[in-house]
């Protein structure tokens, strides 16, 4: 556990390479840290042992580096954590709050549960109330879910300011070990900034939907939380989202064409920043950071101004 007053992180998943939302959120975090005189923390985020390797962990590093965007400590990775994960969920246990579950998602679609606003399936509690003999007439090996209350857990996100969410009502009691043992990212991600003493959690706003779960962590593990700002997405032409499998804006090949100072003067002037996408470097880019001028809507990426002759060859997709 580190002591800084202000702590960020950076908590890549290395199942492709970084690709320009990638460095958009982690930029923003970065700047959030440092204009606030705070360290970073780098956390390899490889619970999913299928999709994430050795080798895009060493490129995750390796970018950032490239980037200009510097870490103070690099705590170990997800896959190595089990131990602490599974205290937690102890702890959570002798409450009373945790359940086995054996409902798969062909069990859930029967069941017709219903579908939150981000379209993952409300859990109806059906495992919940099994006996104990229902439970032993089972030979699989089930999740573990958490009971969660009938209650608006309410925050204040820096940029997208006040929200709330009634777990009971639009989440269900969720998963935090899966089936096969691996823990889930719900309890993993509260552990570890939690351990780490990480004073602020600033990403992508696909994720502002998970933070009341990770809330309620906090407040049963009796840990201190964070203090969240959830950046807009960058995405393609037309609002489609950024994701690893547009190749054509990874790191990889973006690094061919442009310099950091260019790549992080355009994402800067998409945030809000700068009033144009010039050149400019990380630490220059601290100097006249303020949440005050970060916009919070989605951004699309003006790709021309990155790589101008993919476009005027009409390879850009749409
Ligand atoms: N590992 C997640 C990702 O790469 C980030 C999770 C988080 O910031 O809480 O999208």
């Amino acid at each position: 556990m580190t002591n800084h007053a202000v702590l960020g992180r950076f908590a890549p998943s290395p199942s492709g390479r970084m690709h320009l939302g990638n460095v958009f959120a982690g930029m923003l975090a970065w700047l959030s840290a440092r204009a606030a005189g705070g360290a970073i923390l780098l956390r390899i985020e490889d619970l999913d042992t299928m999709r994430c390797t050795q080798a895009f962990a060493d490129l995750l590093r390796e970018d950032l580096r490239w980037l200009g965007l510097d870490w103070d400590f690099e705590s170990p990775p997800q896959h190595t954590r089990s131990e602490a994960y599974t205290a937690a969920l102890r702890q959570l246990e002798t409450m009373g709050l945790i359940y086995p579950c054996w409902c798969s998602r062909g069990v859930l679609h029967a069941a017709s549960a219903p579908h939150a606003s981000d379209g993952h399936a409300i859990y109806p509690g059906l495992c919940r109330e099994l006996t104990a003999a229902e439970r032993a007439a089972h030979t699989a090996p089930p999740s573990m879910r958490l009971i969660v209350p009938d209650e608006e857990i309410a925050f204040t996100d820096g940029l997208q300011g006040p929200y709330r969410e009634n777990l009971a009502k639009e989440c269900g009691d969720f998963v935090l070990r899966k089936a096969d043992g691996v823990y889930a990212y719900q309890l993993a991600v509260v552990v570890d900034d939690a351990d780490a003493g990480v004073t602020q959690v600033v990403r992508g706003r696909d994720l502002l939907g998970s933070t009341a779960r990770q809330l309620y962590l906090y407040r049963l593990l009796d840990r201190p939380a964070p203090d969240c700002w959830h950046v807009p997405l960058l995405t393609g032409p037309g609002g489609r989202r950024l994701s690893k499998r547009d190749l054509d804006l990874d790191l990889g090949v973006l690094r061919r064409s442009v310099t950091p100072e260019q790549l992080l003067g355009v994402l800067a002037w998409h945030a809000g920043l700068l009033d144009r996408p010039e050149p400019a470097s990380a630490r220059e880019l601290t100097e006249i950071f303020s949440w005050d001028k970060i916009r919070c809507e989605d951004v699309e990426l003006d790709l021309s101004l990155l790589l101008p002759e993919a476009v005027q060859a009409g390879s850009a997709r749409a």
